[in-house]
């Protein structure tokens, strides 16, 4: 069962154990930075390494895609930066 905790698997850094938090996600792209607040994500009581689960970040890549695709038109349109 993926969603048994007690069947996490321990962190990769320090094997310490992973406890379910919400972490902050910060993207960073050409032309923007994107923070996403409470995203479901597992940190390590030890390290405090963050890590998320495949749906998550296949959710946030989704979110990114999107985002892009709407910037890419404003881009077209906009001045020049400032040189
Ligand atoms: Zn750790």
């Amino acid at each position: 069962m993926l969603d048994d905790p007690q069947g996490m698997n321990p962190c990769p850094c320090c094997k310490g154990t992973l406890v379910r938090r919400n972490a902050s996600y910060t993207a960073t792209r050409k032309g923007y930075h994107l923070i996403m607040d409470d995203v479901p994500a597992w940190m390590c009581e030890q390290c405090g390494e963050t890590l998320f689960d495949e749906e998550t970040v296949d959710t946030i890549q989704e979110t990114l895609r999107q985002v892009d695709a709407r910037l890419g038109k404003l881009a077209a349109t906009a001045l020049s930066a400032a040189t």
